[in-house]
This record gives C-alpha cells, sequence and structure tokens, in this order.
C-alpha cells in the first residue's frame, strides 16, 4: 500500500518513537507447591515474602492464575510447552519423557541465539524427564550427583545459577531456576525454620522468596534486568486437609490448581490482572516479548493484560488429575472461567469461586444452566484420543479407602 506523504512522516515519526525495545534476557523463577495465601504480594499475612513482593511491584500480578495439573514434571511440561497435559501427553509424574515433536521454549530461544541454563532442585525434574531439550546448560543436581539425592536445596540451585550468569556476558539468555523448598517435608535452614516455627511450610515459602532475593538482587547488580522479562510462577499449590487432601496430586480445588503468577518486563507498568491465565501463556507471553512470534500452541500471549488493556473476559482454564486413575479411581477434568468452576468428578461438582472461593457449596443441581456450559467447555479436553488414561495398577486397600474417602472411586475407569 502507498501511503501519501503526510501519512509517511507520521509512520516513520511512530517508527522512531520506536516500539518497546525486545527482552534480550528470560528468567523464569519456578516455585514448587507454593500456595498464593502464602505470598504476601497475594494478600497473605502467613509469612513475609519481600522479594516476590518486590517483583510484583515491578510487574502484572495474576489473581486468577491456574496450573494444569497438580504434578511438578506435568505442570512444567505444559509451562515450557504451552500446550495443555492431553496435547503434550506428560500426564504424571511417571509418565514417558516429553516428546520431542514439541518444541520447547528453550529449543525456540536457543535457535533465535540466546544461551539457556536451567537449574532445577529435584529429581522429578531430572534431564533424562525430557525438559532439558533446547538448554546448553542443565543441572539437575541429581542424575549428575554421586550422591544420589532426590532434592537440593535453594542456595545450591541460586549458586549454580549465578555462577552460569557470571559466564554469559552480554549476550542474551534464557534462565530457568526451580525451587523445591517448600515440597514436603519442607526442611528450611535457620534463621527461618525458628521465625516461623509454628509453620515449617511457611518457613520454607520465606526460604525460597530470599532464594528468587539472592538472584534478583545479583542480576540488579549485574545490570542484567535492563531489557529482561523475569517470571515467577508455581507449579501447583498444596492442600492442608481444606477437602480431605493433605500434599497435591489428587484434587483440583484451588488450594492446589491456583498458583501464583508474576511476569515484569522492561518498560510496563506495574498491575494487578483479573483475567483468567494458566501455565500454558507463559511460553507464548514470553515469545512475544522477544519478538519472536507465536506457534500454534494451546496458550495464548498476555502481553494485552500485561500492558493494561482487556482481553477476552470468555477465558477458561483447564487442569486434570489423572493420578486417581492409576489406583482405579476416575480421572478429574476442572475448569474455570472468570466466575464459575466445574470439577468434572463422579459426582460433577460447580463452584462459584467468586462467592465461594473455599469451594464448599456444589451448586451443580442448582445451576444447571451454567453446569451444561461449563461441561461444554471442558468437553473437547475430555474426548479421546486425546485421553489415553493410566491402566489402573494394583492398590492397597488404604489407599483405595483413601481414595473413596475422597469421593474418586467411580468402580470403572472411564474410558
Ligand atoms: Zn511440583
Amino acid at each position: 500500500m502507498r501511503y501519501p506523504l503526510g501519512a509517511a512522516l507520521l509512520l516513520s515519526v511512530a517508527a522512531c518513537a520506536g516500539p518497546r525495545p525486545l527482552a534480550k534476557r528470560v528468567i523464569i523463577v519456578t516455585l514448587d507447591t507454593t500456595r498464593v495465601d502464602y505470598i504476601s504480594a497475594y494478600g497473605s499475612t502467613r509469612v513475609s515474602t519481600p522479594n516476590i513482593d518486590g517483583l510484583a511491584r515491578r510487574g502484572a500480578l495474576f489473581e486468577k492464575a491456574t496450573t494444569v495439573a497438580p504434578l511438578t514434571l506435568t505442570a512444567h511440561s505444559s509451562l515450557f510447552t504451552g500446550l495443555l497435559p492431553p496435547h503434550h501427553g506428560v500426564r504424571d509424574n511417571a509418565a514417558d519423557p516429553l516428546a520431542a515433536d514439541h518444541a520447547t521454549l528453550a529449543e525456540i530461544l536457543q535457535r533465535r541465539g540466546f544461551h539457556t541454563g536451567a537449574f532445577a532442585a529435584s529429581a522429578v525434574l531430572q534431564a533424562s524427564r525430557g525438559l532439558s531439550r533446547g538448554f546448553d546448560v542443565y543441572r539437575d543436581g541429581v542424575s549428575d550427583s554421586w550422591s544420589r539425592r532426590f532434592r537440593r536445596p535453594g542456595g545450591e540451585v541460586v549458586a549454580e545459577a549465578l555462577q552460569w550468569v557470571s559466564q554469559q556476558g552480554d549476550e542474551p539468555f534464557l534462565l530457568w531456576m526451580h525451587l523445591y523448598d517448600a515440597h514436603a517435608p519442607c526442611d528450611p535452614p535457620e534463621p527461618y525454620r525458628s521465625l516461623y516455627k509454628e509453620d515449617p511450610y511457611a518457613a520454607a515459602v520465606a526460604y525460597a522468596d530470599a532464594q528468587v532475593g539472592a538472584l534478583l538482587d545479583d542480576l540488579e547488580r549485574r545490570r542484567l534486568l535492563d531489557q529482561a522479562v523475569v517470571v515467577i510462577a508455581a507449579d501447583h499449590g498444596e492442600s492442608f486437609g481444606e477437602h480431605g487432601e493433605e500434599g497435591h496430586g489428587l484434587q483440583l480445588y484451588e488450594d492446589v490448581v491456583r498458583v501464583p503468577l508474576i511476569i515484569s518486563a522492561h518498560g510496563l507498568q506495574p498491575r494487578r490482572v483479573t483475567a483468567v491465565a494458566s501455565l500454558v501463556d507463559v511460553m507464548p507471553t514470553v515469545l512475544d516479548l522477544v519478538g519472536a512470534g507465536t506457534p500454534k500452541i494451546d496458550g495464548t500471549s498476555l502481553m494485552p493484560a500485561l500492558k493494561g488493556r482487556p482481553i477476552a473476559t470468555d477465558r477458561a482454564a483447564y487442569s486434570e488429575s489423572l493420578y486417581p486413575a492409576h489406583f482405579g479411581g476416575a480421572p478429574l477434568r476442572a475448569v474455570r472461567d472468570d466466575r464459575f468452576k466445574l470439577i468434572d468428578a463422579p459426582q460433577p461438582e460447580l463452584y462459584d469461586l467468586e462467592r465461594d472461593p473455599g469451594e464448599v457449596r456444589n451448586l451443580a443441581s442448582e445451576r444447571p444452566a451454567v453446569l451444561a456450559g461449563m461441561s461444554q467447555r471442558l468437553g473437547p479436553l475430555t474426548e479421546s484420543p486425546a485421553i489415553a488414561l493410566p491402566t489402573p495398577r494394583a492398590v492397597s486397600a488404604e489407599l483405595r479407602e483413601r481414595l473413596a474417602a475422597l469421593g474418586y472411586v467411580s468402580g470403572t475407569v472411564r474410558k
């Protein structure tokens, strides 16, 4: 198209004013097993997390962010591929490694000339599980350790990450740091242990926050946070018996599926975002911020939200737990929109998260129209061949009883 001279001048002036420079550095910190209500930026009074709060003051805090599954490997696979579990196939921690035909954020950035380093803290994420693809350096502290540990403390992960950062000079890089300290059994060091004597989980979150601070302070000192995107997210939360579960992996209540998600990028104003977001949105958002375009995936870029523009109000976030199906229980799937949440259990559960954030009042029979609408949203993700359910294993009477008590034994595994 040809423009008249005046329009061409206007266009060139706009070009000189320039779009934001693209991000040169991407820093992703995943906090394992971290509940939103243990982060002070999200209003927690149980624990102080000044470093995460500091990032939230410079970035966008997502109020309604949801994980795809309450399982470490599944959630991280979605975060790094932008795909939902039915599409990337890593349905639980014991699944086959992530298939090589699903492009990862690390692969895409590596091809664009980013140096890529990953520093993980748990055997669940060890290199052989498939997330190491695209990383020049992938340290899990497990597979390369003579001591055959299954986890390591955040301080060790940060030290390794910073050592790697110190070698990157002015090159663009992707750094992923994973902290496992809040995963049971929590064993935080002093002074956190004494500061939160009554609550080892709070102590562990406070310790993890201090590690985030150590990382960000060092990056700041090196002036590496200019032109950087920083993402902090949890892979899932943790249940403290609210609905009968201790831990995570089985249920899909908000204690485990709602996650902290904070994204800060240079040149963007801080804000709180109330639109629904999912871990699958992280990859396309980062690709948008580095100017890498967006592959065809399940997630969508949150860039409009980062800029304070409205994003579609009909957004919905999917999550699943097929873990019970291993033991003859029913697979669980859930979808939440701006207000309602459906858990597709043997007895469907519908909650109004706005009025009932604790999910105690099942509205399934009272609100049939909402139930039908939410079921429809879930539909495409529950149909085969996308779903290959695990073969039920022999299961102890005790576990079966526990699943039954949670309402998860359907008698047969649905196909
Ligand atoms: Zn986890």
